[in-house]
């Protein structure tokens, strides 16, 4: 059996009427921030809960708007987690400021809070929070230190679209909060997209300016920017699939609680209660980790590491010198591993990796007696 770690094939509820749209848009000519764009912003902020949603290329450039729209610039640290994605910390260094890392914690993996207050020094402007795997971060705790600080916060939520914190969607804590629609995230454009979700009106503004080379009015560039606008095909792919993202991530903890029940003792942690996980990757940790993957991978199933390196020893941040000690993220990088997980996915292949991983598991042991 093949048990692939994307499936995309189910994730248009209507095919036929989406088609349809594109006809008409490629007709159009209406690609470049045209109704449908303002459509999906319109949708998108409703669905997060926030006044405002503004469209641009990728998750990575939504970070980047948000920092910038922040004024985080040269001679500024921002505080994030030592275990994220690359592009969380190459944000901050685009605007020109510097990653302060926070190790995680031994067990969920998120940015560890106890650990946060220390980071912070007069060059301190914002807390990058990350909600990593699709599992939200305590945002009543970091919003409580940022604000008595008089610091940021800006949202990653590229892997954690519809995550609730305390019955409120991530993204809508945060002074910004940014999500990715990666072919690989749990809402998935058909190429890159991302999104800032705002209350503030002056950020959503500044995001407006900046997205488009920093034209205020026509010709009348008043900030340096960039070019990353959300394109028309792309927010009618995403508005057409935001309807049925709710039901996806639903059908994600269903899974996630097979795993959980039936990988004993390896499985995640599982979320407290009062927090949804959107469970955009089902991460463990198990001895052994590089034979139970090479064990998986012989059996035909695409399980991941995410990520093998963390953010202090990449070759991309070799001269800031980030700092050495870790520990968690280390040890999250060494030892996890994630299994397949989407909404398509059946009982009869659930069932197969958790009987491969169950074997891979027990054989490593073995042989670390
Ligand atoms: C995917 C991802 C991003 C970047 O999104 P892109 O759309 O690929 O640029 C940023 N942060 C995290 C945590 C991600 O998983």
């Amino acid at each position: 059996m093949i048990v692939t770690k994307y499936h995309h094939e189910g994730q248009f509820p209507d095919l036929p009427a989406l088609l349809t749209q594109l006809d008409g848009l490629l007709r159009s000519g209406e690609y470049i921030l045209s109704a449908p764009v303002e459509q999906f912003e319109e949708d998108f902020a409703a669905y997060v809960g926030t006044r405002h949603t503004v469209g641009v290329n990728s998750g990575t450039d939504a970070l980047v708007l948000a920092l910038r729209a922040l004024s985080v610039g040269p001679g500024h640290e921002v505080i994030t987690v030592a275990n994220t994605f690359h592009a969380s910390a190459l944000a901050i260094t685009s605007v020109g400021a510097r990653p302060a890392l926070v190790d995680c914690t031994p067990d969920d993996f998120l940015m560890d809070l106890d650990r946060v207050e220390a980071a912070i020094n007069e060059k301190t402007r914002a807390i990058l929070a990350v909600h990593l795997f699709g599992k939200a971060l305590d945002m009543d705790r970091l919003r409580d230190i940022a604000d008595r600080h008089g610091l940021a916060v800006v949202e990653d939520c590229a892997q954690a679209v519809g995550a609730r914190w305390a019955g409120r969607r991530v993204g809508s804590f945060g002074d910004a909060g940014c999500f990715s629609f990666h072919p690989s995230k749990n809402l998935a454009a058909a190429g890159d997209a991302g999104a800032v979700t705002t209350d503030r009106a002056d950020i959503a503004d500044a995001l407006r300016v900046l997205r488009g080379l920093g034209q205020r009015t026509q010709n009348n560039h008043v900030v340096r920017g960039y070019n990353s606008k959300l394109d028309a095909v792309q927010a009618l792919v995403l508005r057409h699939k935001l309807s049925r993202l709710d039901a996806w991530n639903d059908r994600r903890r269903e899974l996630a609680a097979r795993y959980s029940q039936d990988l004993s003792p390896h499985a995640a942690v599982p979320p407290p209660a009062g927090e949804e996980h959107v469970f955009h990757l089902y991460q463990v940790a198990v001895p052994g980790r590089d034979a139970v993957l090479a064990g998986l991978t012989a059996a035909g199933i695409e399980a991941i590491v995410r990520y093998p390196v963390p953010i202090h020893r990449q070759p991309a941040f070799a001269d800031l010198s980030l700092g050495q000690s870790f520990p968690n993220a280390e040890h999250q990088a060494a030892n996890t591993l994630c299994l397949p997980i989407h909404p398509d996915l059946t009982t009869a292949e659930l069932t197969y990796v958790i009987d491969r991983f169950n074997e891979a598991a027990a054989t490593t042991r073995g042989a670390h007696r």
